[in-house]
């Protein structure tokens, strides 16, 4: 059986020195050592700022939401919005309407699927209070119009990176862009703690109060500043952390042999995603887009036939699964994309010859 993801397994030899260390310490979270280093060793990585670590990546969305004042008020008040895609993970829009806040969902661009920054203006409300984009598959929002549009109304930005780790947008690292964005480390991610996330902030005093907010609103052990909640990492999640970050290398390595036989194979039969030649691939995902949903089903169930999984991601679109309060967008880019969309498996251990496999089968059912 092929899954279309498997978690990344560092060196184990190297796992076990650094569980030796927690032992020896008899310190396991709150702020361990072992967090401290993969916090720096991640800044380093990424070319950013202000990271904090906690502890997966819906979480991260959601303190951003709380420490950037976006999340929803009392309830008389009237509730807050943020603007955000309809082809995304659900965890993007759960977590707004967990913080009190409406997801208005708003098309996206039908080349890189990622939203349409012309869009999101005319969605802007006297409600309004956030953008909250998602890099799709690892490909860029345009940021820079999105910026300039938030800048314009005042509004915060908070990108979920979840599948953006690693990338760079102009020689930059793209995770630097809005007032935060949000990166899963999820055992299924490119780069992951079993389960883990992290925020990028644009100023230190978001960073500081996210600090106090992911445990419990404390400033000191008997100085309460803020509503907390407890959204920490792991001395044992920073210990993997550490591992697959000293093997990304390999890992990224092995997931772009994959990528490229894909690409290779598909790019003239079937619609791959518009990446703009200024950002850089982390190999994450390998989506493909058929002419049909019918087409996708196939390929699915012949796929299925050799024990080979894959997934449509994402479907369905979420403009027709979530509760909305007042009336809806139509998004009917994002809703074509959703129905004949799937992902292809990719990850590091997938062998050459299994590639061509399932690009042989889903091309057999295609010439029928
Ligand atoms: C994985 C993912 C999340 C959620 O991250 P977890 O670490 O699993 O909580 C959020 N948004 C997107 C787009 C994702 O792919």
């Amino acid at each position: 059986m092929i899954p279309v993801t498997k978690p990344y397994l560092p060196n184990r030899e190297k796992l076990d020195q650094y569980i030796n260390g927690i032992y020896e310490r008899g310190w396991l979270t709150n702020n361990g050592p072992l967090v401290q280093e993969l916090t720096r060793r991640l800044e380093e990585y990424l070319g950013v700022e202000n990271l904090l670590l906690v502890g997966n990546g819906t979480l991260a969305l959601q303190i951003a939401y709380r420490a950037l004042g976006v999340s929803g008020g009392s309830i008389t008040e009237k509730p807050s919005e943020a603007i955000t895609t309809p082809f995304t993970y659900i965890a993007t829009a759960s977590s707004l309407k967990w913080e009190g806040v409406e997801p208005i969902f708003v098309d996206i661009d039908a080349q890189t699927w990622c939203l349409n920054p012309a869009n999101i203006e005319v969605a802007i409300t006297s409600a309004t209070k956030a953008i909250v984009p998602v890099h799709v598959f690892g490909n860029t929002c345009e940021v820079e119009a999105i910026d300039r549009i938030a800048e314009q109304h005042d509004l915060k930005v908070i990108y979920d990176g979840a599948h953006a780790f690693g990338v760079t947008y102009k020689g930059e690292s793209l995770l630097k862009h809005g007032d935060a964005t949000t990166l899963s480390f999820h055992a299924t991610k490119l780069f992951h703690s079993i389960e883990g996330g992290a925020i990028i902030f644009k100023h230190k005093a978001d960073l500081e109060r996210a600090r106090r907010m992911i445990n419990f609103g404390l400033a000191s052990p008997e100085e309460i500043v803020d509503v907390g909640i407890n959204a920490k990492m792991s001395e044992f999640q920073a210990a993997m952390g550490l591992c697959v970050l000293d093997e990304i290398d390999e890992n990224l390595k092995a997931r772009a042999e994959v990528w490229y036989n894909y690409e290779a194979a598909f790019k003239s039969t079937a619609q791959l995603q518009f990446r703009h030649s200024y950002i850089s691939c982390n190999y994450s995902y390998f989506p493909l887009l058929l002419e049909s949903e019918a087409d996708i089903k196939l390929a699915m169930r012949n796929l299925e036939n050799k024990q080979i999984q894959s997934r449509r991601y994402f479907y369905p679109c979420l403009n027709d699964v979530m509760e909305h309060q007042g009336e809806k967008n139509a998004v009917p880019i994002a809703r074509d994309i959703s129905n004949r969309i799937m992902c292809l498996p990719i990850y590091s251990g997938l062998a050459i010859d299994q590639v061509e496999e399932i690009i042989q089968t889903i091309k057999a059912g295609c010439d029928k």
